[in-house]
């Protein structure tokens, strides 16, 4: 099956949480998939995020990482998923901030302006100071990282057109099964 970057893996509404969520499923071994593990996918994620990341207005057009700078910025991918889950998770993380600050000054001293590993470390700068650390959430089904921009603040998937539909499914599945004797 062709892979494409659709609208829904930029569920994130922030370009950091967007990286973070290349990989899928991270927490369930057998089924984990990492987008950026196929090289093309990786070069590929810029143009798309230029179109559907949330944060788009504020990097424009971005360029690929480059090849000596990936490493680095797959590491910075890693950090900020482990530094954002546990302060969601625990309200805590301090002790994970230093890490990430640390992945964040290798990535940049690589990275070159208008490139997606700068514009990810801009995004991250944003989110550790966002006013309202209350909104970042994790996603009741597939454990993405997600801002929740609603009103009431009660959303619980990134997506609700895929993820809180397939949770409504599974409820529905489960309901069924529980009834049949
Ligand atoms: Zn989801």
């Amino acid at each position: 099956m062709s892979f494409s970057w659709t609208p829904h893996r930029f569920a994130g509404g922030a370009l950091a949480l967007d990286v973070a969520n290349s990989v899928v499923l991270r927490h369930d071994a057998r089924r984990r998939i990492d987008r950026f593990a196929v090289r093309d996918q990786m070069r590929s994620f810029p143009s798309a995020a230029a179109e559907f990341c949330a944060e788009r207005a504020l990097f424009g057009d971005i360029t690929p990482v480059a090849e000596e700078n990936e490493a680095d910025f797959l590491a910075l991918r890693e950090a900020i998923d482990l530094y954002f889950r546990e302060r969601i998770q625990n309200s805590g993380g301090d002790q994970l901030l230093a890490g990430l600050l640390e992945a964040l000054a290798k990535t940049l001293r690589g990275a070159s302006p208008g490139g997606l590993a700068a514009a990810t470390a801009h995004s991250v700068l944003r989110l550790i100071a966002m006013p309202d650390p209350e909104r970042m959430k994790i996603c009741g089904n597939c454990g993405w990282l997600f801002i929740d921009r609603s009103k009431n603040r009660s959303r619980a998937w990134c997506d609700m057109a895929v993820c809180g539909n397939r949770a409504k499914a599974n409820r529905h599945y489960r309901r069924k099964k529980e009834e049949t004797p």
